[in-house]
This record gives C-alpha cells, sequence and structure tokens, in this order.
C-alpha cells in the first residue's frame, strides 16, 4: 500500500451499521441443501473510493448489486474471493477455522491486481456480525456449516485497464450440508497435459475469479472422457501441481520402509491453501513426536518438493504408491483412486476400498478441530 492510499480510512468495524430484512426467510431442511445454491437473509458489503478508502459497512438483506455495464470488473476479471466456513460445535457455539489465514491471502490477491488492501482484523470482525446475524442458518446436523464467501471486485464505471478508482468488499453465505453425505467417495483425475491451470509468473497462487473460467472446460473434457476432475501438470517434465480447486497430496511407501508424504512447494503455480498448510502442520507435528496422531505410522517424512508423473507411474508400477488426495475447504481431504495419464489409468490402492489411513486421519484431525472435539487455537469463536 502506497502512503497516500495507508492514511486513508480503513474498514472500521463500529461504524457497521444493520438494515434487517423484513422478509426473513425459512431455512430449507438440511437435506435439501445443495452446495452453494441456498443463501440467507443478509450480506455484508463495504464500498471503496480513492478519494474517501473504506466506507461504513454496511449488513443489509442479501439480494441483487448494482452495477453500471461499464464496471471495470465485467470486463477486466478485476475480482477475488475468498472461501471459508463457519461451525456449528457439539455445544452450540459458532467457530470459524483459522480465519486469520483467509484474511491475509485475500490481502495478497487485492495487492496482486491492484485492488485495496485492507484490515484483516477489520473486516473479520464486520464478518462475525453477520455470522451471529443468520447464524440460524447453519445446520445443527452433524457435518453441516455456513460457508462464506468474501469477495472484492473493482467497480470504476469506466472502460480501461487501470487500478480501479472505486471498488466494493461484499461477504454473502450459504448453508452446505457434508461434503461426504453417504460415505466416502473417491474421485478419478485426468492428467491434463493440453491445457494449464497456472503458468510460471502468472497468477495461480492468488485466488482470484480470472483463474477459474479457463478451467471449465478443461473439467468438461476430462468429465467426458469418464474422469471427475482435473490433474493440473507444469512444464515438459509433468510436475504434478493441484486437482481441480485443490492442492494435492502424494503418499509413497519409501525403500526403507517408511511413508513419504509428499506435496509441491509453494510456487507461483500452487494456490497457498488453508487445508493444505494444516494438513502439513499436523503432520509434522506428528512426525517430529510433537503431537503423534494415533494410529498414525512414526515412520513419516513430509516433504514439499516438487513431484513428477514419470515418478509417480514408475512409483505406483513398483507398488510404492500408496494414496493420492486433494484438500480444500469445501471437501477437507478429497481421495483419489484413480489417475489417466497419456491414455493408461494408474490405480491409486487407498482410493479403490474409499479413503486411505493417512488421508482419513488428517480429516478426522482437522474436523475435530472444527467441530470443537479436539481442542486447538485453530478454531476462532464467533458466538458462544
Ligand atoms: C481455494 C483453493 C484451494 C484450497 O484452499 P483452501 O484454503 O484449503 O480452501 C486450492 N487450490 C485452488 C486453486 C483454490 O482455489
Amino acid at each position: 500500500m502506497t502512503g497516500e492510499l495507508s492514511a486513508m480510512p480503513d474498514i472500521d468495524p463500529a461504524s457497521l451499521f444493520v438494515t434487517r430484512t423484513a422478509k426473513p426467510k425459512v431455512p430449507p431442511p438440511a437435506k435439501a441443501l445443495v452446495f452453494g445454491h441456498t443463501f440467507t437473509d443478509h450480506m455484508l458489503a463495504i464500498p471503496w473510493s480513492q478519494s474517501t478508502g473504506w466506507q461504513a459497512p454496511q449488513i443489509r438483506p442479501y439480494g441483487p448489486l448494482h452495477l453500471e455495464p461499464s464496471s471495470t470488473v465485467l470486463h477486466y476479471a478485476q475480482t477475488l474471493f475468498e472461501g471459508m466456513k463457519a461451525y456449528r460445535d457439539k455445544t452450540g457455539k459458532v467457530t470459524l477455522f483459522r480465519p486469520d489465514m483467509n484474511m491475509k491471502r485475500m490481502n495478497k490477491s487485492a495487492a496482486r491486481i491492484a485492488l485495496p488492501t485492507f484490515d484483516g482484523d477489520a473486516l473479520l470482525d464486520c464478518i462475525k456480525t453477520l455470522i451471529r446475524l443468520d447464524a440460524h442458518w447453519i445446520p445443527q446436523e452433524v457435518g453441516h456449516s455456513l460457508y462464506i464467501r468474501p469477495t472484492l471486485i473493482g467497480t470504476q464505471k469506466a472502460i480501461g485497464v487501470n487500478p480501479p478508482n472505486e471498488a466494493l468488499l461484499f461477504v454473502i453465505c450459504s448453508p452446505v450440508g457434508p461434503y461426504y453425505p453417504t460415505g466416502f467417495k473417491p474421485v478419478s483425475l485426468m492428467a491434463t497435459t493440453e491445457y494449464v491451470r497456472a503458468a510460471p509468473g502468472g497468477t495461480g497462487g492468488y485466488k482470484l475469479g480470472a483463474n477459474y473460467a479457463p478451467g471449465v472446460v478443461p473439467q468438461k473434457e476430462a468429465a467426458k472422457l469418464g474422469y471427475s476432475q482435473n490433474l493440473w501438470l507444469q512444464g515438459p517434465e509433468h510436475y504434478l501441481t493441484e486437482v481441480g480447486t485443490m492442492n494435492l497430496f502424494v503418499v509413497l511407501r519409501k525403500n526403507d520402509g517408511g511413508v513419504e508424504l509428499v506435496t509441491p512447494p509453494l510456487d507461483d503455480v500452487i494456490l497457498p491453501g488453508v487445508t493444505r498448510d494444516s494438513v502439513l502442520a499436523l503432520a509434522r507435528d506428528h512426525a517430529s513426536g510433537k503431537q503423534p496422531i494415533a494410529g498414525m505410522t512414526g515412520k513419516l517424512e513430509v516433504s514439499e518438493r516438487p513431484i513428477t508423473m514419470k515418478e509417480v507411474k514408475e512409483k505406483a508400477e513398483a507398488g510404492n504408491l500408496l494414496e493420492v488426495f486433494g484438500t480444500g475447504t469445501a471437501a477437507i481431504i478429497c481421495p483419489v483412486n484413480r489417475i489417466g495419464y497419456m491414455g493408461k489409468d494408474i490405480n491409486v490402492p487407498a482410493g479403490q476400498s474409499g479413503i486411505g489411513d493417512l488421508a482419513k486421519a488428517f480429516l478426522q484431525e482437522i474436523q475435530g478441530r472444527q467441530m470443537g472435539t479436539i481442542p486447538s487455537e485453530w478454531s476462532v469463536i464467533v458466538s458462544e
């Protein structure tokens, strides 16, 4: 942020004003929820302009935005988003999972496309007020949660590629059911060699709207061939990067009988996932003996290193490929059962029966922290 901008007002939770809906809706039964299709009664909106800085945050009834057709977001993809969840634990307490990481990442995304940055703690305060107001929308049923979608768009009313002189930050909330209502469902991946999700020097490491529309056609092509997601590769070496819109983990058996947990290192083609970071932290605390995970092998090596399709194929042929899984806020852990690569399928043993031992252990450890059964500083209280 420049000195000039930082002198401007930041987001101020004390000036938040609330306009309650006159027509509260009845939340649908938990069983009827389809991911991302139902929204709560209220939304948060915080306008920004270059001349005023961040204006007073408003909570108002959920509803359409008024945008001029010239708004820069509609032409140049001046948009970025976050995805986080609020949980209702067994005692009725509402919590968020590591929301500070979402606020930091949102600011990094904003800076990357010249949208205004902000005080993440202040935005989080406003989001908590929104969640408290719509807390009755969080389903009581086990495994359900409230998906929270903060978004920031450039709204300058003029055609031309520039840092916008106006922007709008808004937050909407959607009650969601469990990702696996009927048991674990492993996904199949098509290792995609024709398209890339992200290029070196590009924007794949930021949660920008511009990164997602181009993935739809490759996804459709993978689906036509019978695979549910793309496995995104990088370079002539075919480095593995991400799965659909999730980070990627591979579990390998080592020659000494130990197990290696591999994920590609954070660079400009990898999105720094909160779930990825959580799996790595849990795995490292287990491997070092600081906080062992019951039932998990003691001989665990945790590697953030590049891994190629050649290595995955060779390890699979030697019987040393154990598990592949994706990580992200929506599913937490998503097991993989096979990977189509250059016309042949690589079978992932753990995926044949559902979910592998490591994937399952990480899922339970993370879910326990989200639902309050495992006390953790990752869990942030919204209301008691
Ligand atoms: C959001 C996202 C992830 C997962 O991030 P989480 O913070 O764990 O939800 C991974 N890859 C891509 C491309 C994403 O957009």
